[in-house]
């Protein structure tokens, strides 16, 4: 993938809206997509770049990150925060006044810990179950063994509202290959949902910037992209 990325306000424009087409275009179902536009790449300046494009659904990956960037935009600007990474416990203060979803729960003790926080602070906030459905070593996530056998205890929370599944695509350029994982997470979606969730299920986090496409195709409603919102191209 090409490796320069730039703050430039029209060129971001042109990438958003670029995205926003392919969601029309690869989507059964465009108008229930969000992009949510990850910015772990820069500072304040790359949120701001995005903002001015007209978009505010961001993303970050670290806890210290996003509450420090929070604090910079509070009171002037209308963002709406999602986590998309790894999470440690003793993190989850630095988010839980502000962000509305978080992608990856990997586990029920942090899931468990998040209900917790966020009643003390009398907020409900949404998460997705993140899956690591290619295995592999690098990446976070339930295997789905490991999830059936726990997935029934995540309905019993007040706070944490589980609304749907996440995933990252394998490290391949075989498009099948991709395109399996997704259908996998939409097949396990709707399991989940008949068993135990009554349709509470809606969102599936699937897509970044090299395989978005195919995650449309396959049902994804929540696309996250990074680098070809800053690709000078
Ligand atoms: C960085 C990141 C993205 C965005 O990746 P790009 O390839 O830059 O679009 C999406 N999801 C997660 C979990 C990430 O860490």
């Amino acid at each position: 993938m090409e490796n320069t990325m730039v703050l430039d306000a029209e060129i971001i424009k042109k990438n958003i809206d670029g995205i926003m087409k392919d969601i029309e275009k690869y989507s059964p179902y465009p108008k229930k997509v969000k992009l949510v536009a990850i910015t772990k790449y820069f500072d304040e300046q790359g949120i701001e770049s995005v903002l001015k494009s007209g978009h505010n659904i961001i993303g970050e990956n670290k806890g210290q990150q996003i509450r420090d960037k929070e604090r910079y935009f509070r009171d002037k600007e209308d963002i709406e925060w999602h986590f998309i990474g790894n999470l440690q416990k003793n993190k989850i203060k630095y988010i839980i006044d502000f962000v509305e979803l978080i992608h990856s729960i990997n586990s029920l003790e942090l899931a468990e810990e998040l209900d917790k926080k966020a009643r003390e602070k009398g907020r409900i906030i949404q998460g997705l179950i993140e899956l690591n459905l290619s295995n592999e070593r690098s990446k976070e996530g339930y295997n789905e063994n490991k999830l059936n056998n726990e997935i029934a205890q995540y309905t019993k929370f007040n706070n944490l509202k589980i609304v749907g599944l996440m995933t990252m695509g394998p490290n391949t350029q075989d498009n099948e290959v991709i395109r399996k994982t997704f259908k996998k997470l939409f097949d396990l979606k709707d399991r989940y949902n008949e068993k135990y969730f009554n349709g509470e299920l809606t969102e599936l986090s699937m897509g970044m910037s090299g395989d978005y496409k195919i995650a449309l195709e396959e049902g994804s409603t929540i696309i996250r992209v990074g680098t070809k919102i800053f690709e000078k191209n």
